[in-house]
């Protein structure tokens, strides 16, 4: 199973200047290379790929003498990286490779010969640099990515492949719905609400300080290095906050439960919405499920996604019965049907945990296997989905014919 570990990097002045100089290298032979590519095509129509632009590195040695300084296979991993990116962008997984800035955050990757010790790290060309290594890296380390943030911390990411195989998914245990939203982080189907506003409004007036303080420098002054670095600092704070939250969050989730269903939320879609579109950015519902997932799949676990388009706040889970609209500031609402009360969000966690199981049913019939491609969503999916139809007072064929996990739904649902 392949790990990353981040750690963190204190080199002496000597090495941040060798590392500075790596940097520079691999950021210009990226640009370089970018630009070859856009050139090429545009004069014959046909575009080339990373291998075909490593092949010209030995030429460039020769006329630009400082690139020798750098370790090659970092500078061939430059190349071998941007065609990966235009294979990303051509299967639309991502935008057009984009030039790389000296401003900003620098990285170099070495595919090879890093030596991890208890106390440093030893690079290639730059010798052992001092670490916190605080995990243990087992195995076969593969590539190690070097790099600085802006406030001009160090940081090693090392994926290493530890031997062992992957834990086989099951679905047998306590299953959890989670409904994200902005006026509660999470909300939980067990009817817990979890929060990190907080903290964040604590650094949000700082940051709002430390900008009107930089504004009022004067373009160009060492006074403006300073306060910019002041402002760097602060958002770097908030970052951490945040990341601390929701990795705490995510990992207290992933062990309390076997089953973990989340919304497939379009936030794309919703950072259209001018007014919410800062909230949004900076809850970070996307990172949060991508920490679901991994550490779910680690542990043989099942995160499961759920459509979009799911009427998840607007049905009862007692009875089913639908209602036609809930606007936003309403956050308790009573069932006309069968007169239950119920919290917004807490009823939304619950429906989507019941639709996330009925997916996962549906996918493996036989009680014990695997759920086949768990993880990704539930959308698209047509002959899964059910008529959304369903009988007043009475409950969804599909729920009740739940056979995984149905000891959790039953015993979740009778402490409520
Ligand atoms: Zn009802």
């Amino acid at each position: 199973m392949l790990k990353v570990v981040k750690v963190r990097l204190y080199p002496d002045a000597h090495q941040q200047q060798s590392l500075a100089q790596a940097f520079g290298c691999c950021r210009w032979l990226w640009n370089y290379c970018l630009n070859l590519m856009n050139q090429t095509y545009k004069e014959t129509g046909k575009g080339l790929s990373g291998y075909a632009v490593k092949k010209i590195i030995p030429q460039l040695k020769k006329e630009y003498e400082w690139l020798t300084s750098t370790y090659s296979q970092c500078l061939q991993q430059v190349c071998l990286n941007l065609g990966v990116a235009f294979n990303n962008f051509f299967e639309k997984r991502a935008k057009y490779p984009r030039f790389k800035s000296k401003h900003g955050k620098q990285s170099i990757q070495y595919p090879q010969n890093v030596k991890v010790t208890d106390n440093y790290l030893g690079l290639p060309k730059i010798g052992d640099i001092s670490a916190i290594i605080h995990r243990t890296i087992e195995g076969k380390i593969k590539t190690v990515t070097i790099s600085k943030n802006c406030s001009n911390q160090y940081f090693a990411a090392i994926l290493f492949d530890n031997g062992q195989e992957k834990p086989e998914l099951s679905a047998d245990g306590k299953a959890i719905g989670i409904d994200l939203g902005l006026t509660h982080f999470a909300v939980t189907s067990d009817g817990s609400k979890f929060d990190n506003s907080r903290i964040l409004n604590k650094h949000e007036k700082n940051l709002k300080l430390k900008q009107q303080q930089l504004s009022r420098k004067q373009k160009g002054s060492s006074n403006r290095v300073k306060s910019r670095n002041k402002v760097a600092r602060v958002h770097r704070k908030i970052t951490n906050c945040r990341e601390d939250f929701l990795h705490k969050l995510s990992r207290r989730i992933v062990n309390e439960n076997q089953v973990i269903v989340v919304e497939n939320l379009n936030v794309k879609g919703m950072m259209q919405n001018h007014k919410l579109a800062k909230a949004i950015q900076q809850v970070g519902w996307g990172m949060f499920c991508t920490m679901l997932k991994y550490k779910a799949e680690m542990e043989g676990k099942v995160y499961q996604e759920v459509d979009r388009f799911f009427p998840s706040s607007k049905t009862c889970h007692v009875c089913l019965n639908q209602v036609d609209s809930l606007p936003l500031d309403v956050r308790f609402w009573a069932c006309e049907n069968c007169h239950t009360k119920h919290d917004r969000d807490v009823n939304a966690a619950i429906n989507l945990r019941d639709e996330g199981l009925r997916i996962l049913t549906c996918q493996s019939p036989q009680r014990g296997e695997p759920p086949q491609g768990a993880g990704s969503s539930g959308t698209g999916d047509k002959a899964c989905r059910p008529d959304v139809s369903r009988s007043k007072g009475g409950r969804k064929k599909s729920t009740t014919a739940l056979s995984v996990g149905q000891e959790a739904y039953c015993g979740s649902f009778a402490s409520l």
